[in-house]
């Protein structure tokens, strides 16, 4: 975290640079009433979150969202959001949602000169690496990550030392400095192909414990590993899952790679967030299936798939919680908080990121 500065409105950067604040100005907290006009102009979102929100509810988050859309417009600002986000931000307020990767990638398309992330701060960051002449906002500065947090650039540093001549692969979910010290970047698609890609006979596969035991089965690759953890996805077991298959033996287990071995050795499909989303996609009207991952990302896509029925045993990540429509606004009102990263950090970082990309894995 030490890369990171938090910039209140009046205060520099700590390299004495004007503050996202000083730079965009701070603007009035527009009115959060709940006019006639509010109520008009987002019924149509309210559309795509009504099996999520109660009619009774949506008159506390329709001025946020009414205030949040006309705000980003004169900010020029674009709001990412990751999968695992509530619906309302989801769908009533994100201009573009995905994966860590699809968002830091789209971060660095978009023509906007403010980005608002709403996601993890490991997120931010790698959307800052790929897009440094942005000014990247995350609107909880405390929305952390188990994973990410389990390890540190030292520690990467150490296993090279001790283990020479080993490729360090790291998962996307890290933060920069991690990044930094790795040969290249991996996401959870593309990690048997990325550590495939070496001749050694011996990868490195950090932090997550379970991707690297999931990508061993997938590979002739000795992978050594670190005791990250993904603190939503450890929670699963193979019990939980087999009682459902149990009840309904038509249900279609989809898990994502972060979860123990145990549990992907009972699921139907195993893959990434987006992989999760296009086997669920791909289901015929009457299907049922259960994801095997935060339960937000199940609310986010059912409406998008029709007649098959999401089954949610809920694991909610408490950091991505965090990101709520009221410090959306704050972020956007007070220009707060900056994600920064050290420059030569960052060049290093980016390198690992585009290393991956260019190996055209994916
Ligand atoms: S879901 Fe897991 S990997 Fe994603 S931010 Fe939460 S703790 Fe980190």
């Amino acid at each position: 975290m030490t890369n990171i500065s938090v910039e209140t409105p009046n205060s520099k950067a700590s390299s004495g640079a004007p503050s996202a604040a000083e730079r965009f100005g701070v603007v009035d907290m527009p009115s959060l009433e709940y006019t006639e006009e509010v109520a008009r102009e987002t019924a149509p979102l309210y559309e795509k979150v009504k099996h999520h929100i109660p009619e009774i509810e949506w008159p506390v988050h329709a001025p946020y969202v009414h205030a949040i859309n006309k705000l980003k417009k004169e900010r020029n600002a674009v709001i990412l959001a990751h999968n695992y986000q509530t619906p309302e931000i989801f769908h009533c307020v994100a201009d573009f949602a995905g994966d860590s990767l699809q968002l830091a990638q789209q971060a660095e398309k978009v023509d906007a000169e403010i980005i608002i992330q709403c996601g993890v701060h490991f997120m931010a960051e790698t959307s800052k690496l790929l897009s440094p002449e942005k000014t990247v906002l995350i609107p909880d500065m405390k929305a952390g990550c188990s994973l990410a947090e389990s390890i540190t650039g030292e520690d990467v540093r150490l296993l090279r030392e001790a283990n020479p001549g080993v490729p360090i692969v790291t998962y996307v979910n890290t933060s920069a400095d991690v990044k930094a010290e790795s040969d290249i970047c991996c996401t959870s698609s593309n990690a048997v192909r990325i550590v495939e890609s070496f001749e050694s006979d011996t990868v490195f596969l950090i932090p997550d414990e379970y991707l690297a035991q999931n990508v061993a089965k997938e590979t002739s690759k000795k992978i050594l590993t670190w005791k990250g953890h993904c603190e939503v996805h450890e929670r699963f077991t193979a019990e939980e899952l087999l009682a459902y298959k149990e009840a309904d033996p038509a249900i279609q287990i989809i898990a994502h790679p972060e979860c123990p071995t145990t549990v992907t050795e009972v699921a139907d499909f195993t893959g990434s967030t987006s992989g999760m989303i296009d086997y669920a996609m791909s289901q015929k009207a009457g299907s049922k299936v259960l994801l095997v991952t935060e339960c937000s990302m199940a609310s986010n896509i059912e409406s998008e798939a029709p007649g098959v029925e999401f089954i949610k045993p809920c694991n909610l990540c408490p950091h991505m919680k965090r990101i709520t429509l009221p410090k959306i606004l704050e972020s956007l009102v007070y220009m707060r908080d900056e994600v920064t990263v050290d420059p030569v950090m960052a060049e290093k970082a980016k390198l690992a990121v585009e290393r991956m990309v260019n190996l055209k894995t994916n």
